[in-house]
């Protein structure tokens, strides 16, 4: 066993050495291999086959120039990027984010994510990541659009239905994927529905994807919940980010019974002490583009407390729906002190493995991201079938799906983590239980 570790350890040291300056990429592959000390120990094949170390080497890296014009004819350039990490379990799936911290790490340490959140779901989907550090904060809808085209014009190429599938993440909407699209369509005089998710409701979309990650992430702590025989009914939460994830995280709280009392975003926090006003929040944030300081104007009841942290507000629920590496040791120890006793993740890799370590020691529920948000890719999934049957499925229909999987994910990480001696550690679960499926298909395909 301690042998087996000395490896496992050999084999991070050797990713810190090949991926130099990768931090966060270091952190995502460090969370797994962490857990795979006693799955090497029943199946030594994986070690044999070197399915580790080649687990950790993206199968494809694309990095690539975007130029465009501003609404004031200067030029711009940017950075794009598209990592095509593994494809075991069905072709590259996963979503682009705009953002200006974007660089290959960042993206990395998503596709990364990916293939385990995306072998979780049960569905035929292999993992993979991009964006580029394009800010679409305070840009026009042309200069998002001249941005996008230009973007679509280099990546359209690597793309397919049976290829590669992005979508959304952080400053990827409707809105983008609609440009995307546009430009696919153009460049290459096919309308396919299948090469990226998250489109329009008319033009190939799916129910339910919107909400999707903050549904099922949701349903997740829900699932963590009534495992310890509790529920939502009554629970003061928070959710930090007031973007896609936190918006729908807070409406499916509000119909499972509990009460939200505080969002944010980088600027501050606005704490609501009878419940967040949900239609506000959406008017503000997905239709006017405002910020969440606007919310305070129309609520004097409400408090803004700009550069404030969220994690200070007590609750018993906490769903970081933000971004990454937004709960750090300190905030999780404030978290536990103030009577937390679930966090659940709507955003990727939002807890330091600092602050981890403070909810496994505690022993509250903690539902990592790769479990918890998986239903956004999930439903990603579910648009995928009914463009490649040129269906589209009822609201209802689609829900239930969604739900379905979550309850399943939660049950298959609470089984592995029973099964390999730690209870009630979905980090655990989790990590095993997506690497062993993506382990057997590498292993059943041969050297690749
Ligand atoms: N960006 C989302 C995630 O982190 C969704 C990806 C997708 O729908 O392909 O899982």
């Amino acid at each position: 066993m301690a042998k087996v570790d000395v490896k496992i350890e050999g084999m991070y040291q050797e990713v810190l050495k090949r991926n130099p300056g990768e931090t966060e990429f270091h952190q995502a592959v460090l969370e797994v291999l962490e857990c795979l000390g006693p799955v090497v120990v029943k199946h030594p094949e994986y070690l044999e086959r070197k399915i580790i170390e080649r687990i950790c080497e993206p199968e494809r890296q694309i990095i690539f120039r975007v130029p465009w014009q501003d609404d004031k004819g200067i030029v711009q350039i940017n950075r794009g990027f598209r990592v095509e990490f593994n494809s075991s379990l069905g072709p590259y799936k996963g979503g682009l984010r705009f953002h200006p911290s974007v660089y290959l790490g960042i993206v990395k340490f998503l596709g990364f994510e990916q293939i385990f959140k995306n072998s979780l779901t049960g569905l035929p989907i292999g993992g993979g990541k991009g964006g580029s550090d394009f800010d679409p904060k305070g840009k026009t809808d042309d200069e998002v659009m001249r941005f996008c085209q230009s973007f679509m014009t280099e990546l359209y190429r690597h793309l397919g239905e049976h290829t590669d599938v992005p979508a959304g993440d952080i400053g990827v909407g409707g809105r983008e994927i609609g440009y995307m699209f546009g430009q696919y369509k153009r460049i290459t005089n096919r309308y396919e529905p299948g090469v990226l998710t998250g489109k329009g409701l008319t033009w190939g979309g799916s129910l339910v994807r919107t909400e999707a990650t903050g549904y099922g992430a949701t349903y997740f702590v829900n699932e963590m919940l009534k495992a310890r025989k509790d529920s939502f009914e009554d629970k003061t939460c928070l959710v930090s980010g007031s973007g896609n994830v936190a918006i729908y995280t807070i409406e499916k709280i509000h119909q499972l019974g509990g009460k939200c009392v505080a969002c944010s975003d980088s600027n501050g926090v606005i704490y609501h002490e009878k419940g967040l006003d949900l239609d506000l929040i959406k008017q503000l944030k997905e239709v006017e583009r405002r910020r969440i300081s606007d919310y305070a104007a129309v609520h004097k009841d409400a408090k803004y407390i700009a550069n404030g942290n969220i994690w200070d507000i007590p609750c018993q629920v906490a769903m970081p729906s933000a971004t990454q590496n937004e709960i750090n040791g300190k905030d999780a120890a404030t978290l536990v002190k103030n009577g937390c006793i679930a966090v659940g993740e709507g955003a990727n890799m939002p807890t330091t493995p600092e602050g981890i370590k403070v909810f496994l020691e505690a022993k509250i529920c903690y539902g990592p991201g790769k479990a918890a948000n998986a239903g956004g890719v999930a439903t990603s999934a579910l648009e995928m079938q009914q463009n490649a049957g040129r269906d589209s499925w009822s609201f209802e229909y689609t829900e239930k799906k969604l739900e379905d999987i979550m309850v399943n994910i939660h049950r298959n990480c609470f089984e592995t983590a029973e099964e390999y001696g730690a209870p009630g550690n979905y980090v655990l679960g989790a990590n095993i239980c997506g690497f062993i499926k993506v382990a057997n298909a590498m292993v059943a395909h041969g050297l690749i």
